[in-house]
């Protein structure tokens, strides 16, 4: 059996100095070669111009570049992009393009599906099937980054981790992929301008902290109160509030950098004096600011958006001890787009999402 390629993008840049030196190539090469793959990213091994044709063939031989490709990209009324992502082996993930006066934001993906089942997110419904690669990461971005020029005449501004996944239970990959993303000889942009979403981890959090990242760091809280969060969001019997508020407080200790919560609010689930009082409290010993989402409705019965006035006590209370929250609007509900509705509702039968 003729072994199937290895993952050019797989090597390091160390890796490919090693690589070079055994083939007696000049030490050059492993830069150019490091250049094509991920600041020029090419396709083919073939596109790489200034690689003389024989060390193509020699590479060729042993090594691949695996790209994704967008198999469609559906448009919104808002100008809101969401891309089927097609992976090397075939599996299909989300991202999407969110066009502002000012920015062109990035939402990736982290993971073929989820295993965390919140109760309210349609991307619990698929299967959790595997952990998306570095290089599957860093080309949704660069996708988008292409199609922001295209489309819009203006480069990619910012990325969000919000698309489907948590991108903290696929850590080494998700850091290795923003490593690219921000290096000089990737695709230049500042850490500042990224932010990792994740359900509240609280090991990898201190992980995050202590390996000095310099991105922010989102939340997805939801309820501060533990028998309301344990019922919505399974993840919180593992990891309760008290856990992930000491891991926020150790994370802002070690970065300075404010978190953001973000928080939808539902009818009869979350919308009561005591849910708004257990976030102020909670908000009171953390540095935050809060995105009070609106809720995309995902066929669930139970989930039903809160009145305004709920909202508005949100952030009334919140106002009182000091704390933003600013309430998010959704963008590309049209096209399922919105945070929570990423499901590959149009894909072929076998990748389509369970049943609810
Ligand atoms: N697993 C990570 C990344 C997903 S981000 C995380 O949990 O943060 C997607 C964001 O959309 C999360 O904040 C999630 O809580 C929110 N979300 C999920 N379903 C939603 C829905 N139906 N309506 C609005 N927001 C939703």
């Amino acid at each position: 059996m003729i072994p199937s390629p290895k993952n050019l993008r797989s090597l390091s840049k160390a890796d490919l100095q090693t690589l070079f030196a055994e083939w007696g190539e000049p030490s050059f090469r492993a830069a150019q070669v490091y250049d094509w793959i991920w600041a020029k990213g090419v396709h083919a091994i073939s596109d790489m111009r200034n690689i003389p044709t024989a060390l193509q063939a020699k590479l060729s031989a042993e090594y691949a570049i695996h790209p994704i490709s967008v198999t469609q990209a559906q448009h919104s009324e808002d100008g809101t992009i969401k891309n089927a992502v097609k992976l090397p082996d075939g599996l299909i993930v989300e991202s999407v393009l969110i066009p502002t006066e000012k920015r062109i934001t990035a939402c990736v993906s982290s993971q073929v599906g989820c295993s965390l089942n919140c109760a309210f997110c349609a991307t619990a419904r698929l299967k959790r099937m595997r952990n998306l690669g570095p290089d599957e990461i860093y080309d949704q971005v660069r996708a988008i980054h292409q199609q922001g020029m295209e489309h819009f005449g203006r480069p990619l501004t910012n990325i969000v981790f919000m698309g489907m996944g948590e991108p903290l239970m696929n850590y080494h990959n998700v850091l290795t992929a923003i490593e690219k993303i921000t290096q000089p000889d990737g695709l230049g942009l500042s850490p500042r301008r990224i932010t990792l979403s994740t359900v509240g981890l609280p090991k990898m959090i201190k992980k995050l902290a202590d390996d000095g990242v310099k991105f922010h760091l989102a939340v997805s809280l939801h309820s501060a109160r533990d028998e309301v969060r344990s019922q919505i969001m399974p993840i919180n019997d593992v990891a309760p509030i008290a856990e992930l508020r000491e891991a926020l407080e150790y994370w802002y200790r070690a970065t300075k950098r404010r978190i953001t919560f973000e928080y939808v609010v539902w009818k009869g689930v979350n919308d009561a004096p005591e849910d708004v009082h257990a976030l102020v409290q909670l908000c009171k010993r953390i540095p935050v600011k809060v995105n009070l989402i609106e809720y995309n409705a995902i066929g669930d019965e139970r989930f039903q958006q809160a009145d305004p006035e709920a909202l508005e006590a949100y952030v009334t209370a919140l106002a009182r001890i000091g704390v933003t929250a600013k309430v998010r609007r959704s963008r590309g509900k049209d096209i399922d787009a919105a945070c929570g509705q990423l499901a590959n509702k149009t894909l072929p039968e076998g990748l389509s999402p369970m049943p609810a």
